[in-house]
């Protein structure tokens, strides 16, 4: 008892309430393991304007192009005007985030996206990444019909 055994019970419970935040689901504010959100800094391009690529096979530059162009097309179809695009979109494995296919993760700024739903996932996500969260989708973007509403 005492000391050890508080710590374990500190350490418990910090992650217990990093798994709900977790289960929560996009918008997400935390950053469990200072790690890039536990997937890592690694990517495998870097687009013209700055965007970091991660794809299960690896991405190109031209795919991380093809990313920053969507992100601006979705940015000037609800209204917001930026140059800057997202700075981290990884690409994972389809069926990996079940019951979700897409993840927006705030400080640091992370898109996750299910590969199967690719496009449809980004593009929502963008919208989270725009608004900087938004997880419960109250912001009148959602109704903009630029995005499809998806389970992300
Ligand atoms: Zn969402």
């Amino acid at each position: 008892m005492g000391v050890a055994r508080q710590r374990v019970t500190e350490v418990v419970m910090r992650y217990l309430g990093l798994l709900l935040v977790a289960l929560a689901g996009c918008g997400l504010q935390v950053d469990p393991v200072d790690n890039n959100h536990g997937y890592g800094w690694q990517y495998d391009a870097q687009g013209p304007r700055g965007l970091k690529l991660r794809t299960p096979m690896p991405a190109t530059e031209q795919q991380a192009s093809f990313y920053e162009n969507i992100a601006s097309t979705v940015a000037s179809c609800v209204g917001t005007n930026t140059e800057t695009p997202p700075p981290f979109v990884i690409v994972v494995a389809a069926g990996s985030l079940a019951p979700r296919v897409g993840n927006y993760y705030s400080d640091p700024q992370l898109i996750v996206i299910d590969e199967g739903w690719e496009v449809i996932a980004y593009e929502h996500e963008v919208i989270h990444w725009i608004l900087n969260g938004d997880p419960d989708h109250t912001s009148t973007l959602w109704q903009s019909g630029c995005v499809l509403s998806i389970p992300g």
